[in-house]
């Protein structure tokens, strides 16, 4: 059976949203839209020809050479390089893709003093899909984080990671199939933050002993984690809709409701009250920390994940590191209008420009662009290639040169085009 990983498409959830009149839907919502560009004529010749077939008379060659605009935003660190490797990836597939390529991160920094420029925006506003690199955030620096800021700019509230065990994969564990969904816009990454000793946190201090008596330290800097009913309400029933697409059983949702009563106490209690409404998906809940322990000792027993922003950070590194680490673990931020797929690691300044990183987790995030897409024969009716995952553990992070790391993402292409599920 082929991978489900991508099947996250928002169209049926938001049009049952729509019949329901809860949401301010927009009307051109989740796919890209196919245009024509000015090379559609060269690659319906040049693509068919390459096939084999006549580039006039096949029908297939014409939809092929429909292109669908993305945008690419390759990021800093190992980002281009992983990115190359998915690009070539993507085009072996046959799937037309016309690229809009926007540089962020370090690289804008240095161009245009600021690491997201406007463009990246708007080239996405414009595409609705893209395919990103991991980009650096400086510690210490006055630049708000690009990841953050993406996915609040363009709500994409719904984080996708599933964790799944690949052939020639090792892992400690046995064969695995999580899937983490991770609220994305709220929560202690909402951004809300008051420096340690300046006017402002000096007034809210003030504001603090007025208003309850909450005495804090000269010294702290603050962090506010605001969590609402109406954020909440929208990841949980975007998790019991994939959930009930995908076929899976279960939803555990993580919090600390017992600590944090008016943050996590929300996000639990409408969970609560969604499951009544959605009894065929079985909704447990557990503390976090108790998530924690039952991920190191026995992850085979869970299936779904949802947590709120900060706690599905984590455990989705943690799942990551529980399938066989960073280099394997796919992602998609999705909202109503847009759609940002990336692998969940980061720019990994260590092994940067050495040619050992691991491009399968970018690849099989461009698989789940490619279903986004609706371009399923892109990810999964391709004959397998020799020379599969089987036998080589997708591209490993042994390799050296960057030649590698691109031979990496051709091995890991049978990866993203036919991953069992079981
Ligand atoms: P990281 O994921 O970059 O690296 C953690 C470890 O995993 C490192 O040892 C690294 O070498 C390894 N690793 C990561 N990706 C790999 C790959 N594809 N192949 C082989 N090994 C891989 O995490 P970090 O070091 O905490 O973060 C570095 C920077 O990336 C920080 O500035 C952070 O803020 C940023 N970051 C960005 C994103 C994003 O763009 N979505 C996500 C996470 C972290």
């Amino acid at each position: 059976m082929n991978v489900e990983i991508g099947d996250h498409r928002l169209a049926p959830f938001e049009e049952r949203a729509r019949e329901r009149n809860e949401y301010a839907v927009p009307e051109t919502v989740g796919m890209s839209l196919p245009s024509f560009p000015k090379t559609a004529f060269e690659s319906f010749v040049f693509d068919s020809q390459a096939r084999g077939t006549s580039g006039w008379l096949d029908p297939a060659a014409i939809v092929e050479a429909v292109n669908h605009l993305v945008t690419l935003v390759p990021g800093d660190g190992i980002g281009p390089e992983v990115a190359d490797a998915a690009r070539l990836v993507v085009e072996a597939t046959g799937v037309g893709i016309e690229w809009d390529v926007q540089p962020a991160g370090a690289e804008a920094i240095e161009r245009d003093g600021t690491p997201l420029p406007p463009e990246v925006l708007e080239s996405i506003r414009r595409s609705r899909v893209a395919l990103k690199g991991p980009i650096t955030t400086p510690v210490g620096t006055g630049f708000r984080s690009v990841n953050v800021t993406l996915r609040q700019e363009l709500d994409l509230f719904a984080a996708v990671r599933p964790s799944r065990s690949l052939p020639g994969v090792a892992s400690r564990h046995p064969p695995l199939d999580l899937v983490v969904i991770r609220e994305n816009t709220e929560d202690l990454y909402w951004g809300i933050e008051f420096e340690r000793g300046t006017p402002q946190t000096a007034l809210l201090r003030e504001q603090l002993i007025a208003l309850a008596r909450y005495e804090l330290p000269r010294d702290a800097g603050v962090t506010v984690k605001p969590i609402s009913i109406s954020g909440t309400r929208r990841i949980v029933r975007f998790a019991f809709d994939f959930a009930r697409r995908g076929g899976r059983k279960r939803i555990t949702v993580g919090h600390k409701a017992n600590i944090m009563k008016f943050s996590d106490g929300v996000f639990l209690a409408t969970a609560l009250e969604e499951a009544e409404a959605n009894r065929d998906v079985e909704l447990e809940e557990m503390q976090v920390d108790e998530l924690a322990m039952w991920l190191a000792w026995e992850p085979e027993t869970m299936d779904v994940l949802l947590l709120p922003n900060l706690y599905g950070d984590l455990v989705s590194d943690l799942c990551a590191g529980l399938t066989g680490g960073p280099g394997i673990a796919p992602g998609a931020n999705l909202g109503w209008e847009y759609a940002v797929f990336e692998p969940v690691h980061g720019s990994a300044p260590d092994i940067a420009g050495k040619g050992l990183a691991n491009p399968t987790a970018i690849v099989l995030s461009s698989a789940m662009l490619l279903r986004h897409l609706n371009e399923p024969t892109g990810v999964g009716d391709r004959p397998r290639r020799k020379n599969t995952c089987q036998d080589d553990p997708v591209g490993g992070t042994g390799v050296s040169g960057r030649a590698e790391v691109v031979e990496g993402g051709r091995a890991a292409l049978p990866v993203a085009s036919g991953i069992p599920r079981s």
